[in-house]
């Protein structure tokens, strides 16, 4: 049956990238369609419900920047929030949640239901309806076909999924879903390229078998309790409730490595290549076999049930080895296993078969977003989902894609780094990643991002007017504090040695003297008995904006030197960066170039002068022949 609606944009797929991309498009105003096998697993979290940490954090905070749910989402579940990296710079501060698994999909079915433009429908996809080299449509099991003018395939560790547990293994999407192998297959047919991955989960355990008081509590930050969304407050947050944390021992060890000979790792019953940073148990005993402990995090997964996650001991050992390494443990001794620990084998399309806007360039129309580019968690998924949705409307709306640079956001290396690199294992994102981190701040996400969104239809107006509110009154204060200026006689000394440290011996402006090290904004306007006080920014003027306008106060004083550098480099780098390589530029004739690099440029066909540069193998010196070749033939 033809279903008699057409779509704008048809998303299939509802994890964390088929989520943010459907809400992503029916926010700009396109009617769309979310296709998933199951709306009862819409957001669900495949391994822990855990959202953030360093690198990961900084892209929540750009999904929310652009209206997405993921944070606000994590806010109405978060059962123990921590900012990483508290003591270190601002650049590499990051949020991290441990998420109501529960209260997470809840919180993300609510804003799918309640999202205008958008249309549920619970069907496994078996085929895509391609005319020519444009794709039309998806055709669902029972055979209803849909008609969509784009289609964003969200399809996550489902395609043709294997998962493995010692020697035996099973087809499906992940434990108790069922796999995706005709899509897989259709998709194959179309010849696009592609590879196996694999990733892995551990045992999960019931909390009343666990002896907690043999394990070392690890409550949250309370004092404050951090906050993800900048449209969230702790008010949101349910109770909070800590971590444990046990180790494993040399008992641990032995039981894992008497298990290698029926590892589905180390017999090559497992082919694709699973995620390094985060490896599996027998992974890190036979990689660091001098290492005699490894920290095991015992993470609660909901309020509403007993149900632990032991983060740290991820396997595909067989099952009667994972039951006698946690009991091996401290606290785990009479621990009952709930499910069994896998792993799952998965195909991935290699992005650098992707457009820079995430539509593949093989079929006009179809974009990719999530696990199914090669990526490795919720939060690399949000935001995969959150462009390619966006990118999927833009089209549909004849509008440029909208394409977020490098220094822009993690979004922008993120998309950058796939389309241009290619995956070599699952990649997952590190501020180490990002060339000028400094102004890519978990803090500053909104003042990057949100003035795009609100011109790309993705915020709303509460969204709009709380920034505006916000950015204006950073913007004012900062200048307030320019021009504000003390010297000697209206400062008495006390006063600024209490503040500064020393008396100040001329004339300064409160900018500048913000600037210094250990002078905070508070202690600054509090001097002479607040006489240098901002009738603006005060918690009466700006409820919970109040600590937020501070902090971008603060940060933006004190790294103003750092930060201009920054930009000054960026400027420089963007005219290459930027400089767009003739679609028809037949690299193999480019003589000066060795073959090596000529075929790895004609291969991969980057957009620009700066996607080149980033090609494994293709060197500066390349780069500049490359140049050389451009402006000689302009
Ligand atoms: P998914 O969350 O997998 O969602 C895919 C969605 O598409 C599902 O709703 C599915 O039902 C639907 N779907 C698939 N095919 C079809 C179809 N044909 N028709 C209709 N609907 C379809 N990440 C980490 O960061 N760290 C980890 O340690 C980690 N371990 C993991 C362990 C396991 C066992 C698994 C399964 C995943 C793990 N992940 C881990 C990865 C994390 O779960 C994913 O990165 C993330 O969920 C990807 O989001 P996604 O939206 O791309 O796909």
């Amino acid at each position: 049956m033809l279903y008699p609606k057409e779509f704008d944009v048809i998303v299939v797929g509802g994890g964390h990238a088929g989520t943010e991309a459907a809400l992503a498009a029916a926010r700009m105003g396109c009617s769309t369609l979310l296709l998933t096998h199951n709306i009862e697993t819409l957001g669900q979290m495949s391994c822990n419900p855990s959202i953030g940490g360093i690198g990961k954090g900084h892209l929540v905070k750009e999904v929310d920047a652009l209206g997405g749910a993921m944070a606000i989402a994590t806010d109405e579940a978060g059962i123990q929030f921590r900012i990483l990296n508290g003591s270190k710079g601002p650049a590499v501060r990051a949020t991290r949640a441990q998420a109501d698994r529960i209260l997470y999909k809840a919180a993300i079915r609510r804003r799918l239901e309640n999202q205008p433009n958008l249309t549920l429908f619970q069907q496994a996809v078996d085929d895509l309806m391609v005319e020519g080299d444009r794709v039309v449509g998806a055709v669902t099991q029972v055979g209803i076909r849909f008609r969509g003018r784009a289609v964003v395939l969200t399809a996550g560790t489902f395609l043709d999924g294997r998962i493995h547990v010692g020697l035996e293994n099973y087809q499906a999407g992940r434990a108790g879903d069922p796999p995706a192998v005709s899509l897989s297959a259709r998709l194959k047919e179309l010849k696009l390229p592609q590879g196996r991955l694999k990733t892995g989960t551990p045992p999960r355990l019931d909390g009343r078998t666990i002896d907690f008081s043999k394990c070392e509590a690890q409550p949250g930050d309370l004092d404050p309790v951090p906050v993800f969304s900048f449209m969230g407050d702790a008010g949101m947050h349910p109770q909070q409730v800590p971590c444990w944390i046990t180790h494993t021992n040399e008992r641990t060890h032995e039981i894992i490595r008497s298990g290698f000979d029926r590892s589905p790792m180390f017999t090559g019953k497992i082919e694709g290549v699973g995620p390094r940073y985060c490896p599996s148990v027998e992974d890190k005993i036979n990689r660091f076999a001098d290492k005699d402990s490894h920290q095991v995090f015992l993470e609660p997964e909901g309020l509403s049930t007993h149900e632990i996650y032991p983060n740290g001991i991820s396997t595909s050992l067989p099952f009667d080895i994972q039951y006698a390494l946690v009991r091996s443990m401290p606290g785990l001794e009479n621990a009952h296993i709930l499910r069994p620990g896998y792993a799952i084998e998965y195909d991935y399309f290699d992005p650098r078969g992707l457009k820079s806007s995430f539509e593949t360039r093989a079929i006009q129309g179809l974009f990719f977003a999530g696990q199914i580019n090669g990526t490795t968690g919720y939060e690399e998924a949000a935001a995969q989902g959150l462009f390619a949705g966006t990118n999927a409307a833009l089209q549909c709306l004849g509008r440029e894609p909208w394409l977020p640079a490098r220094d822009q956001a993690y979004l922008g290396v993120l998309v950058d780094d796939l389309i241009t690199k290619g995956v070599t294992e699952p990649y997952r994102m590190f501020t180490s990643r990002a060339e000028f981190r400094l102004q890519l701040r978990e803090d500053n996400a909104d003042l990057r991002l949100t003035e795009a969104g609100r011109r790309l239809g993705l915020v709303d107006d509460a969204r709009w007017d709380a920034f505006s509110r916000k950015r204006d009154a950073i913007e004012r204060e900062m200048q307030r504090l320019k021009s504000t200026w003390v010297n000697p006689r209206s400062l008495p000394a006390a006063e600024s040695e209490r503040v500064l440290g020393k008396a100040i011996e001329h004339e300064h402006n409160l900018a500048d003297l913000l600037r210094r090290p250990n002078v905070r904004y508070a202690d600054l306007v509090g001097m002479n008995g607040g006489a240098y006080a901002s009738a603006d920014v005060s918690r009466e003027t700006l409820g919970p904006q109040f600590e937020p306008v501070v902090e971008q106060i603060e940060i933006g004083s004190k790294y103003a030197g750092y930060i201009e550098r920054q930009k000054d480099e960026v400027q420089r780098a963007a005219y290459y960066e930027n400089l767009k390589l003739p679609a028809d530029l037949d690299y193999l004739q480019v003589t000066a170039l060795s073959i090596e690099v000529r075929q790895k440029l004609s291969k991969h066909r980057p957009e620009t002068l700066g996607m080149a540069s980033r090609i494994s193998g293709v060197t500066p010196a390349a780069i500049s022949l490359l140049l050389v070749h451009l402006k000689k033939n302009r």
